[in-house]
């Protein structure tokens, strides 16, 4: 009947069109992921990709101690 209230916003973090409306507990994002991804939350955890550790040459056993010593 009010359909014509109906409000659709873009989500800020994917761009799809979410509906403004009481059933959409998230917006303006379209998911809960979408809302912690724009809060930095879930970005942060996707970013540990397992075996990708970074190596610190300052405790490379491999590298020669006199090497660049000063
Ligand atoms: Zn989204």
């Amino acid at each position: 009947m009010s359909h014509l209230h109906a409000r659709s916003v873009a989500c800020p973090t994917c761009g799809k069109s979410v509906e403004w409306s009481a059933q959409a507990r998230w917006r303006p994002f379209c998911s809960e992921r979408c809302k912690l991804i724009d809060l930095g939350q879930w970005a942060h955890e996707q970013y540990r990709v397992p075996g990708d550790t970074p190596t610190d040459p300052s405790v490379d056993p491999l590298s020669d101690p006199l090497g660049e010593r000063p």
